[in-house]
């Protein structure tokens, strides 16, 4: 029998072994780390995208890691994303948030959509305009963001006032997004929508360079701020019908269906509690000012207690990506939720005893604890699965009969 180390921060632990491919993936974006990680700090204090960082990936086709094979991609499903945002999150918090923008599209117009097996003629349409938007994204470097959230509702399907209204050859859109993450690195804003007088909600991309679309506001938040999260204004925007990329009602169908979808951004978050796991052991051990604490009983004991919450979250989110599948069972979303809520509490957590294990000097610029810190707090907050509505969901699953909601 042959085992594999692991080093105190990977925990063994993993439901299904990932694939050579997954390794082989994970392994890729872990060369760019030591860069990702030296041109985080930039990004955070200008409050600026990652562009480098996206150059970098896109050199590696990564742009493309969920693009099925037989479009040009690499293939990678959603557990492989997973691991992927998780080694990215590891180096850049703001990179693999926008990254996971970018790659949930990718995902929710091929995977997610082919598992929801839908009749003919509807797989038909989105045959047909996923395979240009997937050769947009190869050919061109076209990167999509998913601009959802209005700030009107805590669910995925309500709160919806963005409207698009049938013209010739298209929609003319109207509203407004609020934290669109890649707000001017996109190429292609997919939103969600309404067609006035009809309540299935319609997902469609709005061309960056469309005329009445604009970028408004500033944006100087506490953490994450490389995602340049800024508000959308669009005012009569016209999107060709072929930018619709689901037909009607099958966006509705995703989060009923298919509710694991939100939680592909929570993988950025367990990547910073890597970072953070990463730093600690470091800092203790007198890698970094040549001071070793690792002697000290009590940072010794915040360390265990470190690895425990760790281990616990990354044991979760990795027992849900076991479970994901189309029509789940109740039992696997709330799981899900508890994961959610899990990881995006532990980030914080973690980062907040490592603050106080490695000591004051470990705040300090150019040390990264301190965006880790920031960063790691900014996940509870994201919509539709925040820890506050997670934790809502929770408290009712198992209690309240006929009120399951997944999305
Ligand atoms: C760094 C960062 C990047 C982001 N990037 C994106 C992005 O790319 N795309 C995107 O769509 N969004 C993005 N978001 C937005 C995020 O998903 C949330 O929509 C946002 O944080 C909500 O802020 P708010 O102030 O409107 O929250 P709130 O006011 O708390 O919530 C908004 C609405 O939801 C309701 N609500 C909130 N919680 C509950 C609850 N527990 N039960 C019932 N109703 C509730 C509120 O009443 C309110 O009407 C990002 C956020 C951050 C911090």
């Amino acid at each position: 029998m042959t085992t594999t180390p692991s080093s105190p921060a990977e925990p063994a632990v993993f439901p299904r072994t990932p694939s050579t491919r997954a390794r082989d993936l994970v392994a890729q974006v872990a060369e760019l780390g030591p860069t990702f990680a030296e041109r985080a700090a930039r990004y955070d204090r200008e409050a600026s995208f990652p562009y480098e960082n996206w150059e970098d990936l896109a050199a590696i086709g990564f742009l493309g890691l969920c693009i099925p094979e037989r479009y040009g991609g690499l293939g990678a499903d959603f557990t492989t994303y997973a691991l992927v945002a998780e080694e990215i999150g590891r180096h850049c918090g703001s990179t693999a948030l926008t990254f996971n923008m970018h790659t949930a599209t990718c995902l929710l117009v091929g995977q997610v959509v082919d598992e929801l097996a839908l009749p003919p003629a509807e797989a038909a349409v989105v045959e047909e305009r996923r395979q240009r938007l997937y050769a947009d994204v190869l050919t061109k470097g076209t990167i999509h963001a998913q601009p959802f959230s209005e700030g009107l509702s805590g669910r995925a399907t309500t709160g919806v006032a963005t409207t698009a209204t049938p013209v010739d050859g298209g929609y003319l859109v109207r509203g407004r997004k609020i934290f669109a993450s890649l707000s001017e690195a996109a190429g292609i804003h997919d939103i969600v929508c309404l067609v006035p007088g009809d309540d299935r909600i319609r997902f469609m991309g709005v061309p960056a360079d469309a005329d009445g679309l604009s970028i408004v506001g500033d944006w100087d938040p506490l953490g994450m701020r490389g995602t340049v999260s800024k508000t959308l204004v669009f005012e009569d925007v016209f999107v060709p019908a072929d930018n619709e990329w689901l037909p009607p009602g099958v966006f509705d169908q995703v989060a009923a269906r298919w509710p694991f979808f939100y939680m592909t951004l929570s993988f950025a978050y367990l990547g910073v509690c890597r970072a953070v796991m990463d730093f600690t052991r470091s800092y203790l051990r007198g890698e970094i000012d040549g001071s070793s604490r690792a002697g000290n009983d009590q940072k010794r004991a915040v360390w265990a207690e470190m690895q425990v919450r760790h281990a616990a979250a990354r044991a979760l989110a990795l027992q849900v990506l076991g479970r994901v599948r189309v029509d789940p069972d109740p039992d696997e979303v709330a799981l899900a939720w508890s994961s959610m809520v899990t990881t995006m509490e532990t980030a914080p957590e973690l980062a907040s005893m490592a603050i106080r294990a490695c000591g004051g000097r470990s705040i300090l610029r150019p040390l990264p604890l301190e965006r880790f810190y920031r960063d790691a707090r900014c996940g509870a907050t994201m919509l539709p699965w925040s820890v506050e509505v997670c934790l809502d969901r929770l408290g009712r699953h198992g209690l309240v009969d006929g009120e399951e909601t997944f999305a």
